[in-house]
């Protein structure tokens, strides 16, 4: 739930560049860039938390992860459900898909958008040679059941 003034990508292209081009879950750099909890929460607490970028644990994250999605044994490791738990699930085997980013209620919009409109074709691209993979997987699967 980001402020309404957000963080201009443009600013900052080198940086967020660099961290969608490593394979390690970006999501929690990305809140660290984003303008924090916006003031027009409708949360019942007293507290003023504007511009707190924490992450609020919930999960989102974990649940849109396709890693996890293809081996939820994974998560048997911890109940968190935090980023920092993502890090310790997926590590270096991130797909870079960028889907915990796109999820998380305190990346800035602007920072979703850039991710869109400047990585989607890439992030296409990367998706297709996984599924081209799995296909070839698939077909060495069916030859040798075929020879049993
Ligand atoms: S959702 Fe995508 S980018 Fe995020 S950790 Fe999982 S594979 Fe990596
Ligand atoms: S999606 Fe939720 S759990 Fe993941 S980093 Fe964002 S706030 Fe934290």
């Amino acid at each position: 739930m980001p402020r309404r003034i957000q963080t201009d990508p443009e600013r900052m292209e080198k940086v967020l560049n660099m961290i969608l081009d490593t394979r390690f879950p970006p999501v929690a750099r990305m809140r660290l860039l984003s303008s924090g909890f916006s003031e027009a929460h409708t949360l019942d607490i007293k507290e003023d938390i504007t511009g707190t970028k924490a992450c609020l644990g919930c999960g989102n994250c974990i649940d849109i992860c396709p890693v996890l999605a293809r081996e939820p044994m994974r998560k048997n490791k911890t109940q968190q459900r935090t980023s920092m738990a993502l890090e310790t699930l997926v590590g270096e085997d991130c797909d870079r898909c960028y889907a915990c980013v796109l999820s998380c209620p305190q990346v800035d919009t602007t920072i979703k958008y850039y991710i869109v409109n400047r990585r989607n074709i890439e992030i296409m691209g990367r998706m297709e040679g996984r599924l081209i993979e799995d296909e070839l997987d698939l077909d060495l699967f069916f030859e040798e059941a075929g020879g049993l």
